[in-house]
């Protein structure tokens, strides 16, 4: 397992900095799906465990990913070409030097609770569909018609989740989607 070194001396090493503490393009949390590129062989990552839908040419897998282990990736070595090209916002500052390690793990942290708030807040709210992505939870949440002169809990709980999705999706532009 990846070391989570917190010192600030080597920018080069960002990824292994960073990625084992954060997890958001893995879990579901950033992404609803990842789209296979050429150069990744559909078979093979479907026999490493990634479940994969085609629609036409398009080849994807949804998030959270099947083979996310809630720090790393199972299949690291063989994961597929968007995930290895992929690097979010705070990991290009901290590979340019521009962010601190330590400044993009709070960040990291910040995001990560937001995340857990909204999930915490769509699960209470009866979203129970484990396998889908963070967004697609809320936004079922948000689609439900709901009576304004009916439960105030329930009316509270979407009031307190729509604060919290707009803070996580401004946490999410702004320091991870480049
Ligand atoms: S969002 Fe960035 S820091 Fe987090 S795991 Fe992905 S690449 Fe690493
Ligand atoms: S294949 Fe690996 S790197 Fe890609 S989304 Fe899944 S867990 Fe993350």
């Amino acid at each position: 397992m990846t070391k989570v070194n917190t010192s600030d001396s080597d920018p080069h090493e960002a990824v292994s900095q960073l990625c084992p503490a954060c997890g958001l393009c893995c879990n579901g949390a950033l992404f609803a799906d990842v789209k296979l590129q050429r150069g990744d062989h559909a078979r093979h990552l479907k026999s490493l465990g990634l479940v994969l839908e085609r629609k036409g040419k398009i080849v994807r897998f949804s998030q959270p990913c099947a083979c996310f282990d809630g720090k790393l990736c199972r299949i690291y070595a063989d994961r597929p070409v968007r995930c290895r090209t992929f690097e979010c916002r705070l990991l290009q500052d901290v590979q340019s030097g521009k962010l601190t390690v330590s400044l993009a793990l709070a960040r990291i942290r910040r995001a990560r609770r937001y995340a857990g708030t909204v999930l915490n807040l769509v699960r209470k709210l009866g979203q129970q569909d484990e396998h889908l992505s963070l967004s697609e939870r809320y936004q079922k949440v948000f689609a439900e018609p709901y009576d304004l002169s009916g439960d105030l809990k329930v009316i509270r709980l979407r009031g307190q989740l729509l604060q919290a999705v707009s803070k996580l999706v401004n946490i999410m532009e702004r320091d991870f989607l480049t």
